[in-house]
């Protein structure tokens, strides 16, 4: 498995919006839910977890999209409207960044999947760990380690 070089400089599809991570990811995962695939436009989502002060939008002024809901907020270009990044309420210490925005995004490969119970039948992502629907809360802490522990 390739690590992440920091730092790392990406973008949205047109480049009004740019962005710099600078710091360890936590976690990849895949998402198949049927919400991830209305807003990716395809099977599943991916994501790669980054500590939020280790994420930086240096251009631009993303916009919320998706659902608007309260507990995620979706990140997205005003111009081209590619869904670049995600914060949860209560999960203000991570970002979950769509690793295709990063200039070099061939390091990336799902750690985990998630609801693969949703999954469309022919989509496979090669990830460690596969979930019905979410791992417990509890069990996050050792996801990352175990993760972070797999990046030397
Ligand atoms: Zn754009
Ligand atoms: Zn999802």
């Amino acid at each position: 498995m390739s690590a992440l070089n920091l730092p790392a400089e990406g973008g949205c599809r047109c480049g009004k919006v740019r962005l710099k991570v600078s710091a360890k990811p936590l976690l990849t995962m895949a998402c198949h839910c049927t919400g991830c695939q209305s807003m990716s436009s395809s099977a599943y989502s991916l994501s790669v977890a980054i500590p939020s002060d280790g994420f930086e939008v240096t251009r631009g002024e993303p916009v919320i999209g998706g659902l608007h809901g309260s507990m995620s907020h979706h990140y997205f270009c005003p111009h081209c409207m590619t869904w670049m990044f995600t914060r949860t309420e209560g999960m203000e210490f991570f970002v979950n960044l769509r690793p295709t925005m990063l200039d070099d995004a061939s390091w990336f490969t799902p750690f985990i999947e998630t609801w693969t119970r949703e999954k469309l039948a022919f989509a496979e992502t090669g990830a460690k760990r596969s979930y019905e629907a979410l791992p417990e809360m509890a069990a996050y802490e050792g996801l990352i380690k175990e993760y972070m522990g797999s990046q030397a």
